[in-house]
């Protein structure tokens, strides 16, 4: 096999493409794919800064990657989700990957800072872990960008991811979801713009991207994964594309370019309904913010979480940093992870 461009011996195979590359070509094709993401959906503007949702696997450590390459001004945030050894190893692997690059890599825990983690806030609330997690992490990914000042969020949701979610949405012709499932959302009172910058590549291209460019991640699946919704829809989408390889970005990259615009009237309505919480005064349609009732949930019965938890509340209130923070809502079984 030779590469497509250089006729060198090739090391991978992108069928999708019907086309193989060399180490060089391919990150090349890989740097390719990211820069016409962000071109054709008008991500980034020069001078940008970028937060990047980093989870220490492959996906979101390759965005992270592939946007310094590309010369763009971003940091990274951690999350510590509390998923026992899962994310002990996962953050190591973030927080190697940052020093050995000299980069900012900002982290937020929710047991020490908001009293709860993923899997006590699953069993308080009797909800999948993925839907608490995902909560936690719009929430506070949207908070950091904004408090520390950041133009964007980037995460490494990947082609496969998204269209797992788009076969989900439409399943049950989730209107609204589908109005908002876009590699970009723009910026609005209380939210920070939310980009996808992997969107044209499958997870196969960016475990590869790790492997040619030596970035260790983790490798092992979160344990909270199994038996997922999203899963079973990857999995039938990998079925379809043995097939028919193609078919994923087809359906992902029509739906963009031809579909989209029908439903975004469905999200913006939605967003009009928006109202600031009393508790922490991010935009939601609720009385209180998805998040703010996740956190009393799961922190009842711990009086020294409830303490903290009202601690930072009042802080927040005070400080006036509060009324800019914000909670969006999600697609049902959206790939929540950071990649
Ligand atoms: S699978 Fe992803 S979204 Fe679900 S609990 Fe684990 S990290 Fe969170
Ligand atoms: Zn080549
Ligand atoms: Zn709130």
């Amino acid at each position: 096999m030779k590469c497509r461009r250089c006729r060198a011996p090739a090391v991978v195979d992108v069928r999708r493409h019907n086309a193989a590359f060399c180490r060089e070509c391919f990150l090349r094709h890989v740097r390719e794919q990211v820069r016409r993401a962000i071109d054709d959906h008008d991500m980034l503007q020069p001078g940008d800064r970028v937060l990047v949702a980093i989870s220490g696997g492959k996906d979101s450590l390759a965005a992270w990657d592939v946007l310094r390459e590309l010369g763009y001004d971003a940091d990274g945030l951690y999350l510590g989700l509390g998923i026992g050894s899962y994310s002990d190893e996962s953050s190591r692997y973030a927080h190697e990957y940052a020093s050995r690059h000299g980069l900012t890599l900002h982290s937020v825990d929710l047991a020490r800072d908001y009293g709860y983690d993923v899997p006590g806030a699953a069993v308080a609330t009797r909800r999948a872990p993925c839907g608490a997690c995902g909560l936690s992490k719009r929430h506070l990914f949207n908070e950091v960008a904004l408090e520390r000042g950041y133009d964007a969020v980037a995460t490494g949701h990947n082609l496969d991811d998204e269209a797992a979610v788009l076969l989900g949405n439409v399943l049950r012709w989730e209107t609204a979801y589908l109005g908002r499932q876009h590699p970009v959302l723009p910026a609005a009172e209380g939210f920070v713009r939310k980009i996808k910058p992997l969107v044209r590549l499958g997870e196969r291209e960016t475990a590869a991207y790790c492997v040619l460019s030596r970035i260790d991640y983790i490798v092992e699946e979160c344990p909270m994964a199994a038996g997922n919704r999203h899963l079973g829809y990857k999995e039938l989408l990998n079925e379809l594309e043995d097939r028919s390889p193609g078919s994923k970005a087809a359906f992902l990259l029509g739906y963009f370019e031809r579909a989209h615009s029908r439903f975004a009237g469905d999200a913006a309505s939605e967003r009009a309904h928006l109202r600031p919480c009393p508790e922490c005064g991010a935009p939601t349609t609720g009385d209180i913010c998805a998040f703010c009732s996740l956190r009393a949930r799961a922190t009842v019965g711990d009086e020294a979480a409830v303490e903290l938890v009202a601690r930072r509340t009042a802080r927040g209130r005070s400080s006036g940093r509060s009324a800019r923070r914000a909670t969006a809502p999600a697609p049902p079984g959206a790939p929540t992870g950071a990649g």
